[in-house]
Parts: C-alpha cells; sequence; structure tokens
C-alpha cells in the first residue's frame, strides 16, 4: 500500500492544516478499498473532504499489523508507554486550537465548547493515562507454605474500538488512552460523519513515536467497517459508543463469532431533579445547560426535568426566559452557544419527535423546534404535559427537555428510575437527607447533585441497565481493558 499525502485544508477561523484522508495501519495512512465517504460542514452544508473508508478485507489488514505489534507493545516497558502517552498529551495540547477547531468544523459544535471541554478533557485524559501506565498490579494470595499464588493484569491483546460523532476527539481519547496505557493495541472506527478529528490524531500518534501497529485507525461505515470490528476472530475486545440499538447489535455480533468481550457506553433519557429547597437561580441555569449544551446531542443530557411543585410555575417561566436567551450562531463566533445539529438525519429525525410529541397533546412552554437560522439549527425547546406514552419519551438527541411537577420524594424517585436507561442523574437541593437519599435511590450510573454534567478522567462513567455495560474512566476502565491471569506454584521447600 502506498501512502497518501495529507490535504491542505482552510478552517473557517482562516487557519491552514494538513489534514490526513487515508486510512492510518501500520503508521501509514494508506487507501480504503470501500466507497470514499464525503464529510460535511453542518453549519454551511459544504463538503469539507473525501475520507477514504475500510472494507472489511481492510480490517482484516489493520488486525493483522495490530496482531504483529501486540507481544512487542505488551512487554514495552510500563514507563515507556507512559512516556509516550504523555508525549501525545503534549502534542494534544499543542495542536488543540487547530483539533477543535476541526471538531467544530466537521460536528458543527460551538470552537469555544470544543476548545475548553473537548480538547481539554482529551489531554487531562492521555495524562491520567499516562499515569497509570506504571500502575498496573495483581495480587499474591496466601496459600501456606507449599503453594504460591499471584495474579496478573494483562491485556486483551488486540480491542476493536467504534465511537460517534458527538463528542468526536473526546470520544477518541477516551478509548485510546486507556487501551494503549493497558499495553493493548487498537483497531478504532470513527464516526462516519465525524472522521477527521480521528486522522489527525492519528498523526500525533506517529509523531509521538508509537511504533507501527499499536494504534490503527480507520473511517468507515457501520454497517460494513463496524460490523467487520464486531465480527473479527481476532479482536478480543470491543468497546462501543453509541445508541443503544447498535450496541444490542454489537453484543450480537460478539456472542455469534468469537465471545469477545464487550463494553457499552449507550443512550440515556436521564433524569434532572429540582427540590424547592434549592438555588432556584443556579437550577434554572443548570438545568438548561444540561439539556442544551452540544445541541442535546450528550448521552448524559438531562433531558427530562421533575421540579417540586411549590416552585413549579415560576421555575417554567425561568427557564423560558433563560431559554430564549441561548445564543445560536455560526460556531467560530465566540460568543455562540448553539450551532447546528451534526446532520440533515439527525435533524429530521429530532423534527419528527417533536411533531409527534406535539400530536400528543405535548405543551411547548418555549422554542418548538423551527429556528429563525434554518438550515441544521433546531430552536432550544421545552415541553410540558408530555403523557406516558409520548414520542417526547424516546431519547431525542437533541435540545429538546420534557418537564414535569412532583409533589413528594417518593413519587419522584418512582418516576425517575421509570426508563430502561440509567445512564446519568441529577438532582439540586440544600439538604443533605435528601441529597444523599437521592444519591442512593436513583437507578443511574452517575449522580449529580447541586451541578449537572461534566466528566472526569478520575470518575468511572457508565450506565445502568440498557444504558451500557462496563465503564470508561477512572481506575474502573482498568478492569475493562485487562485480564486477569492466575498463576499458582507448588513450592518444594528446599526438599531434595
Ligand atoms: P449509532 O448508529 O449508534 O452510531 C455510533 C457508531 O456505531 C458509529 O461509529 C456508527 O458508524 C457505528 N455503527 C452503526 N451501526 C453499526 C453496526 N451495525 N455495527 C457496528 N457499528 C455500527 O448512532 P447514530 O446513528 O450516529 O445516532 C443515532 C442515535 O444514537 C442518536 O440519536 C442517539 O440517540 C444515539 N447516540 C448516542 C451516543 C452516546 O454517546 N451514547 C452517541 C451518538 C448517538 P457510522 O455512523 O459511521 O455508520
Ligand atoms: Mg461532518
Amino acid at each position: 500500500m502506498s501512502t497518501l499525502a495529507a490535504t491542505q485544508i482552510s478552517l473557517p477561523n482562516g487557519k491552514t492544516y494538513a489534514q490526513p484522508t487515508g486510512l492510518f495501519i501500520n503508521n501509514e495512512f494508506v487507501a480504503g478499498s470501500d466507497a470514499k465517504i464525503d464529510t460535511i460542514d453542518p453549519y454551511t452544508g459544504k463538503v469539507i473532504c473525501a475520507m477514504e473508508a475500510a472494507s472489511a478485507a481492510d480490517i482484516d489488514v489493520a488486525v493483522a499489523a495490530a496482531e504483529k505489534a501486540k507481544r512487542g507493545w505488551r512487554d514495552t516497558l510500563p514507563a515507556q508507554r507512559a512516556a509516550l502517552l504523555n508525549k501525545m498529551a503534549d502534542l494534544i495540547e499543542r495542536d488543540a486550537d487547530i483539533i477543535a477547531a476541526i471538531d467544530s468544523t466537521d460536528n458543527g459544535k460551538a470552537f469555544t465548547m470544543a476548545r475548553h471541554v473537548d480538547l481539554v478533557g482529551a489531554i487531562s485524559c492521555f495524562r491520567f493515562y499516562a499515569g497509570y501506565a506504571d500502575k498496573i498490579h495483581g495480587q499474591t494470595m496466601e496459600l501456606g507454605r507449599d503453594m504460591h499464588g499471584y495474579t496478573k493484569r494483562e491485556p486483551y491483546g488486540v480491542c476493536g474500538q467504534i465511537i460517534p460523532w458527538n463528542f468526536p476527539f473526546l470520544m477518541w481519547a477516551w478509548k485510546v488512552a486507556p487501551a494503549l496505557a493497558t499495553g493493548n493495541v487498537i483497531v478504532l472506527k470513527s464516526a462516519e460523519q465525524t472522521p477527521l478529528s480521528c486522522a489527525y490524531g492519528a498523526s500525533l500518534i506517529k509523531e509521538a513515536g508509537f511504533p507501527p501497529g499499536v494504534a490503527n485507525f480507520v473511517t468507515g461505515l457501520g454497517k460494513t467497517t463496524g460490523v467487520a470490528i464486531a465480527t473479527h476472530m481476532k479482536i478480543r475486545k470491543v468497546a462501543f459508543t453509541g445508541s443503544t440499538l447498535v450496541g444490542r447489535q454489537i453484543m450480537k455480533m460478539a456472542a455469534e463469532s468469537n465471545l469477545k468481550k464487550v463494553s457499552l457506553e449507550l443512550g440515556g433519557k436521564s433524569p434532572h431533579i429540582i427540590f424547592a429547597d434549592a438555588d432556584f437561580d443556579k437550577a434554572v441555569e443548570t438545568v438548561a445547560n444540561g439539556i442544551y449544551f452540544n445541541q442535546g446531542q450528550v448521552c448524559v443530557a438531562g433531558s427530562r426535568a421533575f421540579v417540586e411543585a411549590p416552585i413549579y410555575d415560576k421555575f417554567l417561566e425561568a427557564l423560558k426566559a433563560r431559554t430564549a436567551q441561548v445564543k445560536s450562531g455560526n460556531p467560530f463566533d465566540p460568543t455562540t452557544y448553539h450551532g447546528p445539529q451534526v446532520s440533515a438525519i439527525q435533524c429530521e429525525r429530532i423534527n419528527a419527535l417533536i411533531e409527534g410529541g406535539v400530536k400528543a397533546g405535548a405543551k411547548v412552554v418555549a422554542g418548538g423546534g423551527k429556528h429563525e437560522l434554518g438550515g441544521l439549527f433546531i430552536s432550544p425547546t421545552v415541553f410540558s404535559d408530555v403523557t406516558g406514552t409520548s414520542p417526547l419519551q424516546n431519547e431525542i438527541f437533541g435540545p429538546v427537555l420534557v418537564i414535569s411537577p412532583f409533589k413528594t420524594i417518593e413519587e419522584v424517585v418512582a418516576i425517575a428510575n421509570d426508563t430502561e436507561y440509567g445512564l446519568a442523574s441529577g438532582l439540586h437541593t440544600s439538604s443533605i437527607d435528601t441529597a444523599l437519599r437521592m444519591a442512593d435511590e436513583l437507578e443511574a450510573g452517575t449522580v449529580w447533585i447541586n451541578h449537572y454534567g461534566g466528566a472526569s478522567p478520575q470518575l468511572p462513567f457508565g450506565g445502568y441497565k440498557q444504558s451500557g455495560i462496563g465503564r470508561e474512566n477512572g481506575d474502573a476502565v482498568i478492569g475493562e481493558y485487562t485480564q486477569i491471569k492466575t498463576v499458582s506454584i507448588a513450592r518444594n521447600n528446599n526438599k531434595k
């Protein structure tokens, strides 16, 4: 395979950079054998560039490269793996403005958000797992004088990773850093809507000095490239972030191929609960950010708000006023908070759910879908009076909040937990008793108290129920990328 040259791209902020467009296999950018994929700027609707796409045969080549690199990487001194991951963090920090601009153009998210949330998170993720690389250890077991036992945590080998489009580079970092820190080798597929920062990150992997084959990155369609990864007989673990629907298929494909280990980070319909004794203004602000951040395209979006009855009417008014202040516009305008949705398909999906909700009798408190800027913009929207069977009870993955009042703590616990999802939850109260009781009662992988959203490399992240299997971040992810080997030795205690 011959190496493909990068394409010069002029970003909307006037900066020019070299964008790799090939599949990154064995530390080279190469052509793919599937049809190329045009990636689109959702703000302008224009094609940014065409990316090479991987067929199942290309995935075989990437897996073979990873297989070849597997033992060498596993046996690399942990401190050396740490040094390379720290080098990656340095390079990402150096290029943070470029990578944030790439994600902003490819996804439509506001540049300031990309720079201060996605990129800051990606850098700290690489630093955190650089620190972990030489702190992975097993246990010793007391078995008496005649036996000695210990455990080791070993990598799975070749890991397949499939990421979504909502936080392209941050999700890339969350997958790449812990997998490499633990001595695994990877084949990662970006989402077809946002492939650019993944390929750019690949160029930094090469610059940092990772050995060829350790980290391989491809663009491709879910139904071809994604399926090739999930069904591959030499891939021993697959890590997926995306919809519950596809997560279920990944698990099935893993089961029907080689029973590869599966970790899934899926959807949600997370409750955000406001008690009457909460800091009112802060709660209004947090509920707004909890749903409108990233155009609502967040797996942990606080999309169901429950407000205690005595303050409900006042809260609706305040939220309506706050919603009207959300600043929409060009993602590169530093005052913009709200950009376009990622794609026409997502826009149509959200609008259909909004229309279905209105037909089912929901009341529009604010917004209502149509946006004065047209294009792929959707107005930040609040609905009340949403019935149990309304289409608005689905995960919308857009800037659409459903709000309702509650009277008692028992009632709100029951409705908050009345969902097949369990990714996150949030609550606001000034009572420590209420806060701790709710933290116990809510069926969700994360409970945010007096704030909402945000992730940190230190905090494990993942879902209860159909929101996922396994955890990312923290030390929890170390277990997802290592398997325990038990070693047991018979001692002869110097008997001849
Ligand atoms: P999706 O279909 O679940 O896509 C996520 C990733 O899985 C993408 O890389 C996708 O590839 C890949 N994929 C799709 N079908 C696959 C298959 N059969 N086998 C293997 N991989 C496959 O999500 P989406 O269509 O982009 O968005 C739909 C809904 O998913 C959203 O409305 C939202 O509810 C949810 N979602 C959740 C998250 C999250 O963070 N939990 C993120 C994104 C979306 P391609 O896209 O390249 O085809
Ligand atoms: Mg795009």
